[in-house]
């Protein structure tokens, strides 16, 4: 079958929905994903999810970050991550994830690398929790269709650049999606190893299209029909 959409997304983790939910209502959205829906590394998920605990929170925050990624961090996505961490709780919030609290105070705990407590935390099923929420919100949105079991296998590389993808569906048809704009949050590539906790389909997929178009390595790309670019974690600000 050959779909058209405004925007295809590759990958219903915790990257994928939080970015469909935050696009505009006006456009169509198909997502996609290898395998069940809720098959993702972002269910797996167990510790939490780091919060900036005020400005004096900030150097230790970005020092702590870095000494963890031995100093080869990228000093400016370390620095979006911490300066947008209290507006993705809040909208994480917002979409109905249910964080530990202490009275009516967010609750935080401590983890391996952090030299205060900074992390939000529902039991010790965080992932799951995040990540279900935001299935449930992206399922009762009109303009978000989710696909399982399909994947994409190459992306279609037009006259104006990156023009949707290519595709296998779940009957195992080939098919194509021509989109306005395609996001690719197909996680990492842990899946490959013989040992490993991730979900064995979590193969880097998204890494080996960039290799194949010659484009710089990220967790999620967004490709736009007319020019191309490249974005952090934060998946909010891409448009
Ligand atoms: C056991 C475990 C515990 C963890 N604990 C924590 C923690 O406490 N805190 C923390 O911050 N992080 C933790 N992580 C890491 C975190 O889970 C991941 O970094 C995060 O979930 C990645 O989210 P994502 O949406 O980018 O990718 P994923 O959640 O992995 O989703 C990838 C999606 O892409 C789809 N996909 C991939 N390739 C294709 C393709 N070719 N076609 C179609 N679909 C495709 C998959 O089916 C899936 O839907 C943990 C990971 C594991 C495995």
């Amino acid at each position: 079958m050959n779909r058209q959409t405004d925007v295809v997304i590759v990958g219903t983790g915790a990257a994928g929905l939080f970015c469909a939910l935050k696009l505009p209502v006006e456009y169509q959205i198909l997502m996609i994903t290898k395998d069940d829906v809720d098959q993702s590394d972002s269910f797996l998920a167990q510790g939490g999810m780091c919060m900036l605990r005020g400005e004096e929170d900030y150097n230790s925050y970005f020092e702590d970050t870095m000494k963890a990624g031995h100093y080869e961090n990228n000093k400016a996505s370390v620095d979006v991550m911490i300066r947008s961490s209290n507006r993705i709780a809040e909208d994480l919030l917002g979409y109905g994830v249910d964080f530990e609290r202490n009275g009516d105070e967010l609750a935080f705990t401590r983890e391996g690398g952090h030299s205060r407590p900074r992390i939000l935390f529902h039991e010790d099923i965080t992932g799951k929790e995040i990540t279900s929420k935001l299935l449930a919100r992206a399922q009762e949105r009109d303009n978000i269709t989710i696909l399982d079991h399909t994947m994409m296998l190459d992306i279609i590389d037009g006259e104006n650049g990156c023009e949707g993808l290519v595709i296998r569906e779940a009957d195992g048809s080939l098919g194509t999606v021509q989109a306005g704009y395609t996001v690719l949050a197909c996680g990492g590539l842990g899946g490959l190893y013989q040992h490993s906790t991730n979900f064995r389909h979590i193969t880097g997929d998204a890494l080996r299209s960039q290799f194949v178009t010659g484009l710089r390595w990220s967790i999620s790309i967004i490709f736009r029909s007319t020019r191309r670019h490249y974005i952090r974690r934060n998946r909010d600000d891409v448009f």
